[in-house]
């Protein structure tokens, strides 16, 4: 018989003494605060790029993962459980992405001895595929988007399901994440592409995807969800994720908006029932659409944290990583006090949006956060620190919070005139756009003005990319999206006209001219004056032009991920030529027209430039016959995925 002794010895064993955070940047930093405010010791990893990063110094040890790639360093099991070992820690700390939905990672923590802070590994397998967790929210009674929960054999199926429940439709990885994996498909004929080009009979990854309807005009709307081993759960409170590019989210806010109580509770209950089906202990997020009908569909379960579990911070008042240790040490979580206030996290990425938000890698010259009541910044980076094409493109986020939403929303609208980035293109100017159109700050009956597709249709002028659209690339920007960039061209000098001090801003075309004059008689031009305008500009309009003549050249630095195709082949216009990876974000470059392949210039797994010639083709414009409406050769961005764990990882 275990006496009540031994029940304390071995309930003491199960506490977090030292703590391993596998993963790097903001979330590393945010991980290690919490352990050292609850007394315990840190031990973080780094790859070479991160040797001097702020997340290393802050902890208490740090140890090297060597290698380039983040097979060979964040994502190398192995290793990290070797260093839980040397170091003596005897927990680990996933943050999100990397290893943070991984099975047999988590298998192997609990192998090695050591306490696994995220759900248990069974609940890893039932959540982390797209799959199984629409057959778990089944069997809960919980209705997931209209789909088929199997993965992809036969086109007469996908066009059966297409049928019956019209165009468009969604192709979705199972495994994906992030946005990635993700392609909209709008009629028979993006259809049939789409499975010709992921056809396995041709080497692709068919089986890898199910289909679901697109639900339109709907909101992202989730749940900030806790449960611990004594079936204790709680909704910490929701979020709304509706301000989205390539199905990624950019701004958050705490609690959801506009939402009737009826909705909230339903909410509240499905996400309960998720959790109980498989006995979740830890934290997790329920994801879900809500149409502008107040129709409720189940997503997914991201189970880990997540990067805007900070707006829910704000709004209950609790430290979440100090929950997830809490429930992770085996003891019970705290149940949510109502919410209060509310709270918007802005992420803060090196995207330009003079460039339909492409990322950009490039060197952090200067950065003057915002303070002051009801700012909160989480960063890991510092001025002088490279935004690395190899990792994503968050910089930090930047989490504003004040007693109700129109407070909240004057409160980013003075941070962000705080807010000072220079070095790599940010967001910054569209987010003042945002923060101060009307559609976005305010609620309008009963209709959702804004919904999941918002960003793009209005500011990046762009339908959300398809098959059949031929690819309107992320370079090309049309109508609405020309607004932005022409904005984008500006710089801002300070100068005092009687004494007075003015701010002048000026279209960058005349300064490049008044400078390239200037510089002749020796005046300086000052270092990317203009708060988070684009230095990294992709020239779209060359792509196009080197489309036409054959020349299918890259859109961006990236690292070559797959070759679709051979020299010598015939292709027609639309096929998939090239997959690209850069900042985590994949995209596919198609022919522009129909053609041969003549030479193909790069191999997987080689690093390109702008510009690069990726591979050229003898046009073959007598016998165009189009395939769908593509006009121009270039990247369709983002929103398909290529093999790669959750989260991103390669
Ligand atoms: P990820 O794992 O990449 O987060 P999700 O399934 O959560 O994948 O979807 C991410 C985003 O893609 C959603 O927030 C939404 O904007 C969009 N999306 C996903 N599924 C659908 C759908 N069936 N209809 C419309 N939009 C969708
Ligand atoms: P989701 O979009 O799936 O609901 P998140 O927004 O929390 O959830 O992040 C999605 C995924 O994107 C994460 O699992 C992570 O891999 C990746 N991700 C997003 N931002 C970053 C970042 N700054 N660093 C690393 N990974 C990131
Ligand atoms: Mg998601």
């Amino acid at each position: 018989m275990i006496g009540p002794s031994m029940a304390i010895v071995e309930h003491m064993c199960n506490i977090v003494r030292k703590l391993l955070v596998a993963n790097r940047g903001e979330i590393a930093m945010r991980v290690i605060r919490t352990a050292h405010e609850m007394g315990i010791a840190t031990v973080a990893v780094y790859a070479e790029q991160d040797r001097s990063a702020q997340y290393v110094e802050l902890a208490d040890e740090a140890y090297l993962l060597p290698g380039d790639t983040y097979k060979d360093t964040y994502l190398n099991e192995d290793l990290l459980v070797d260093i839980l070992h040397r170091s003596g820690a005897n927990a680990v700390h996933p943050g999100y992405g990397f290893l943070s939905e991984v099975p047999d990672f988590a298998r192997k923590v609990e192998q090695a001895g050591a306490i696994w802070v995220g759900p248990h590994p069974q609940a890893l397998v039932d959540l982390g595929d797209k799959i199984t967790a629409r057959r778990v929210a089944k069997a809960a009674q919980v209705p997931p988007v209209p789909g088929v929960s199997e993965p992809v054999r036969e086109l007469r199926t996908l066009l059966d399901f297409a049928h019956t429940y019209g165009y468009p439709v969604m192709m979705k990885r199972t495994d994906g994440g992030g946005g990635r994996g993700i392609t909209v498909v709008r009629d028979d004929d993006g259809m049939r592409r789409f499975f010709m080009n992921h056809d396995a009979m041709q080497g692709g990854d068919l089986d890898e995807y199910f289909i679901e309807k697109f639900i339109d005009k709907a909101r992202h709307v989730e749940t900030q969800c806790g449960r611990d081993r004594f079936g204790s759960f709680t909704v910490y409170s929701t979020r709304d994720c509706s301000v989205q590019r390539r199905n990624q989210k950019l701004i958050e806010e705490a609690p959801a908006p506009f939402l009737p109580a009826e909705v909230t509770s339903q909410l509240e209950m499905y996400s309960r029932s998720l959790f109980n089906k498989v006995d979740y202990i830890g934290l997790g997020t329920c994801e879900f659409m809500v149409t502008p009908q107040r129709k409720v569909y189940f997503l997914e379960v991201n189970p880990r944290l997540q990067v805007e579990h900070t707006v829910s911070e704000e709004v209950c008042g609790l430290d979440l990583v100090r929950e997830q240790i809490t429930i992770a040490d085996g003891g019970h979580l705290t149940p949510a006090p109502t919410p209060r206030g509310h709270s918007f996290e802005l992420r803060i990425t090196s995207e330009d949006p003079a460039t339909n938000l492409t990322p950009s890698a490039g060197t952090l010259e200067r950065i003057v956060w915002p303070s002051g009541p009801g700012v909160r910044i989480d960063t890991g980076v510092e001025p002088g620190d490279t935004i690395s094409p190899k990792f994503d493109s968050m910089m930090g986020k930047v989490v504003i919070t004040a007693q109700d939403r129109a407070k909240a929303v004057a409160r980013v609208r003075r941070a962000l005139d705080e807010l000072v980035i220079e070095g790599v293109p940010t967001p910054i100017s569209l987010y003042k756009r945002i923060f101060n159109d009307d559609e976005f700050t305010t609620e309008h009956g009963s209709m959702f003005t804004v919904s999941t597709k918002w960003l793009e249709r209005k500011y990046l002028g762009r339908e959300p990319s398809t098959v059949r659209a031929g690819q309107p690339a992320s370079l090309s920007a049309p109508a609405a999206g020309q607004d932005s960039a022409r904005e984008e061209k500006s710089e801002s000098f300070v100068i005092e006209v009687d004494d007075r001090r003015v701010k002048l801003t000026v279209p960058s075309d005349i300064v490049n001219n008044l400078m390239g004059a200037g510089r002749a008689r020796g005046a300086k031009r000052p270092t990317q004056p203009l708060r988070g305008s684009g230095l990294h500009t992709v020239e779209s309009g060359k792509a196009k032009d080197l489309g036409r003549s054959g020349v299918i050249a890259s859109p961006m630095q990236a690292v070559v991920t797959r070759i679709n195709v051979a020299e010598g082949q015939d292709v027609a216009k639309g096929d998939l030529l090239v997959v690209l990876e850069s900042m985590k974000m994949e995209n596919y470059v198609y022919a522009p027209v129909n053609g041969t392949v003549h030479k193909i210039f790069v191999s997987p797994a080689t690093g390109v430039e702008a510009g690069e010639t990726l591979v050229t083709l003898d046009v073959d414009g007598a016998k165009d016959k189009p395939k769908g409406d593509a006009t121009t050769a270039a990247a369709a961005s983002g929103d398909k995925s290529g093999k790669q764990t959750k989260g991103g990882a390669r």
